[in-house]
């Protein structure tokens, strides 16, 4: 049995604190997980920067809405579906995944949460778990899957690490340069050769 999962960011769709930065005008708030690995470290700097300007959740999931899967990210997924149980690994809130999910058909998505009170003002968030993403590959390697995994970032290098095959997709040069023992990949179409190859299955049917 074999398990596909995916990061969201940077591989499926755009970075969202990136997009809500260029519509705010607010640079400091493009940092991402590429630039601080510490994912607390990163958040805490994030949720300062949002209080400093007075903005509010509502105001990031306006900007969300108006967002859409990379190209050719839709027929990727689909495309694996039909060929993999597919579970995506972010480290967004579900507070911000919901229009994107939508367009991408709801696959099974385990991220973290937000906390926001009555004016909207993220006050606070839950982290699923410590290093979830590599947790989560292996509670599946506990129920009998062998799991091929893919992502761009810092964050998914323990994931990738754990999973029985790793592949970096969209990964900056740094990443590629630090993780030489991952394929690396900037195609969908190279995606789907590289899941193939690390199948045990015969996919070519
Ligand atoms: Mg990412």
């Amino acid at each position: 049995m074999e398990l596909a999962c995916l990061d969201l960011e940077g591989v499926l769709v755009p970075e969202i604190w990136i997009a809500f930065a260029e519509e705010t005008g607010i640079d400091a708030l493009k940092a991402t997980t590429r630039d601080i690995p510490d994912y607390d470290v990163l958040m805490k700097q994030r949720l300062r920067i949002l209080d400093e300007h007075g903005l509010t959740l509502p105001q990031i999931q306006e900007t969300i809405s108006r967002l859409s899967p990379l190209e050719g990210a839709v027929e990727f997924v689909d495309w694996l579906r039909e060929r993999f149980q597919v579970v995506i690994l972010s480290d967004t809130f579900y507070e911000f995944s919901q229009p994107l999910m939508r367009q991408l058909g709801f696959p099974t998505l385990l991220c973290h949460k937000l906390e926001a009170d009555d004016q909207g003002r993220i006050t606070g968030y839950t982290l699923r778990q410590r290093d979830p993403k590599r947790q989560s590959v292996r509670a599946f390697q506990l129920l009998n899957y062998r799991v091929i995994a893919t992502g761009d970032s810092y964050n998914d290098t323990t994931m990738l690490t754990q999973a029985e095959s790793g592949i970096l997709f969209h990964a900056p040069e740094n990443v590629i340069r630090e993780f030489p023992q991952f394929p690396a990949v900037h195609t969908y179409e190279d995606l789907k050769k590289e899941f193939i190859k690390a199948s045990v299955r015969d996919l070519t049917l």
